[in-house]
């Protein structure tokens, strides 16, 4: 599966409804990263670890308020599920 372009993150987020003013200011615009050929499939991942033992490995995208910093992360397979 190809790598998330931007546009379907933002696609995503409006038509899940997770375009919403910032919780934190009020401010309406949000950035989300651009992966690059060569980048992970997902800007954040964290290695998940239960009794000492690697137990999965999750990817988030960010999306941060412009006006703030105020950062939302949303789980990239939920986004990938939806690709059409
Ligand atoms: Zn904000």
């Amino acid at each position: 599966m190809s790598k998330l372009q931007r546009t379907e993150v933002t696609d995503w987020m409006g038509e899940k409804g997770a375009i919403r003013p910032c919780e934190a200011c009020g401010a309406q615009q949000w950035m989300v990263p651009h992966l690059e050929d060569g980048d992970k499939d997902a800007a954040i991942q964290l290695h998940m670890i239960v009794n000492n033992q690697l137990t999965d490995t999750v990817g988030f995208t960010p999306a941060m308020c412009v006006n703030c910093g105020n950062t939302r992360l949303f789980h990239i397979d939920a986004i990938k599920a939806g690709r059409k």
